[in-house]
């Protein structure tokens, strides 16, 4: 059980952790990518402004100062387009050339491809009559802003992977240092509830055989007095159930598993229907059992004729006469499956989940038997769960239950 809570514990710790580490990635690749870019864009936009400063307008047409070398000004992977006002390219230099049209009112042209280009547009205005004569385009390879940008996704990936195992390995000791002081305090309190119920054990006998005494002797007490010795050794025998109950309850973990055979289901079942038959037949019950296969598993025999008798009993119990009970075994795959079916009163959906809670009840005005303290099915749970298996139930109210026991098989 608290394996079961550390792993939730850990998995969630790490679910919000990976979170958290995912946004704080995805914002710090935003604001890199959104600086890298604005970055290239006033680069472009200075070597533009440097090249529209380099050119002059003769009778009408652009012209490039002799004395420019463009290649000065512009580096590997980066290219200068020089454009008419109308857009009709004058001529360029460099690589990385882009092959879009000159779209003026775009500041920042892409182009998507094999190597995704950028392109920044620079208007020439004259010195003397402020009038647009042309326009400048500066383009760049974005191969390398792309390289980074792998450099960086690769960091916050490998970084993100080794913060992830290293919280997960602090995670592991911190929610076993967080588990234990719970852990042990749970163990004192089934120590204790062991402890109380063994201890509670001698008392117990001890008025059962005193009021028992007086009962073989109905000539010296009163028959008044009689029912009232009669009732303290049944409320006796109660106790002494609920007591062993709670004690099997507190010890069931502990079972330990090399005392177990190797059991066949079968019989263990087979023994127990000798057993309720008459119970069955006295309440008119149809008590039947069907068996598919060899039901062979590992467990301890005491433990699993209990988990099964208090499902046999509850079945009988809460089963009107003339009802049937059926219990099957079915072996799938490593898996035996026992069913216990009854025509009985029922569950009622809203109670469905409550009735493997210790001491659960249902309304006891529905319920036909109320000798029982709510302690057999949880019971039951604990011992199938100590076998590595599960008890599941579905139900309808007014019609019948069906209580499944899942083990596996050997
Ligand atoms: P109890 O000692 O009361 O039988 P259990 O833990 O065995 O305690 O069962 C808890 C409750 O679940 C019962 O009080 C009853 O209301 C309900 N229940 C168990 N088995 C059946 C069944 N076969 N049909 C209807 N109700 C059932």
């Amino acid at each position: 059980m608290f394996q079961r809570i550390r792993y939730r514990l850990l998995l969630s710790y790490l679910v919000v952790f990976a979170s958290l580490l995912g946004i704080f990635a995805i914002a710090v690749r935003v604001a890199f990518t959104r600086s890298l870019n604005e970055q290239i864009t006033d680069k472009l936009t200075a070597i533009g402004k440097g090249a529209a400063a380099n050119v002059e307008f003769e009778k009408g047409r652009l012209k490039i100062e002799s004395d420019f070398r463009p290649q000065n000004l512009i580096a590997d992977r980066q290219a200068l387009q020089w454009f008419d006002p109308q857009g009709n390219l004058i001529t360029q230099q460099g690589q990385a050339i882009l092959n879009l049209p000159l779209l003026p009112s775009q500041i920042i042209q892409i182009q998507t491809g094999k190597v995704p280009i950028q392109a920044v547009t620079v208007p020439i205005i004259t010195n003397d009559n402020n009038q647009l004569v042309g326009y400048v385009r500066v383009s760049q390879s974005l191969e390398e802003f792309d390289e980074t940008l792998e450099k960086l996704d690769w960091g916050l990936g490998g970084g993100i992977i080794i913060t992830l195992v290293l919280s997960g390995i602090s995670g592991i000791l911190l929610t076993h240092q967080a588990m234990q002081p719970i852990e042990s305090s749970f163990q004192r309190l089934k120590q204790f509830t062991a402890d109380a119920s063994h201890e509670l054990r001698s008392p117990l006998m001890a008025i059962k055989i005193n009021a028992l005494v007086p009962l073989e002797y109905p000539d010296e007490i009163g028959p008044k007095d009689a029912e009232k010795f009669q009732a303290i050794a049944s409320a006796t025998n109660q106790m002494t159930r609920l007591t062993e109950d709670l004690l099997l309850l507190a010890r069931t973990d502990k079972i330990p598993t090399h005392n177990w055979n190797t059991l066949n289901l079968a019989s263990i079942l087979e023994n127990l229907i000798q057993l309720y038959q008459p119970q069955a037949e006295a309440k008119q019950i149809n008590l039947k059992f069907q068996l598919i296969g060899n039901p062979q598993l590992m467990g301890d025999a005491v433990q699993l004729t209990r988990l099964f008798t208090n499902l046999v009993e509850n079945a009988l119990n809460y089963t009107p006469s003339k009802g049937i009970v059926e219990i099957k075994i079915n072996r799938v795959g490593s898996q035996l499956y026992v069913n216990v079916q009854d025509t009985g009163v029922g569950i009622a959906p809203e109670h469905i989940d409550k009735v493997f809670e210790r001491f659960w009840r249902a309304d006891r005005s529905r319920s036909y038997w109320s000798g029982g303290s709510g302690l057999g099915l949880a019971i039951a749970q604990a011992i199938a769960q100590n076998h590595g298996g599960l008890i599941s139930v579905t139900s309808q109210l007014g019609v019948g239950s069906c209580f499944t026991v899942r083990l596996p098989a050997s």
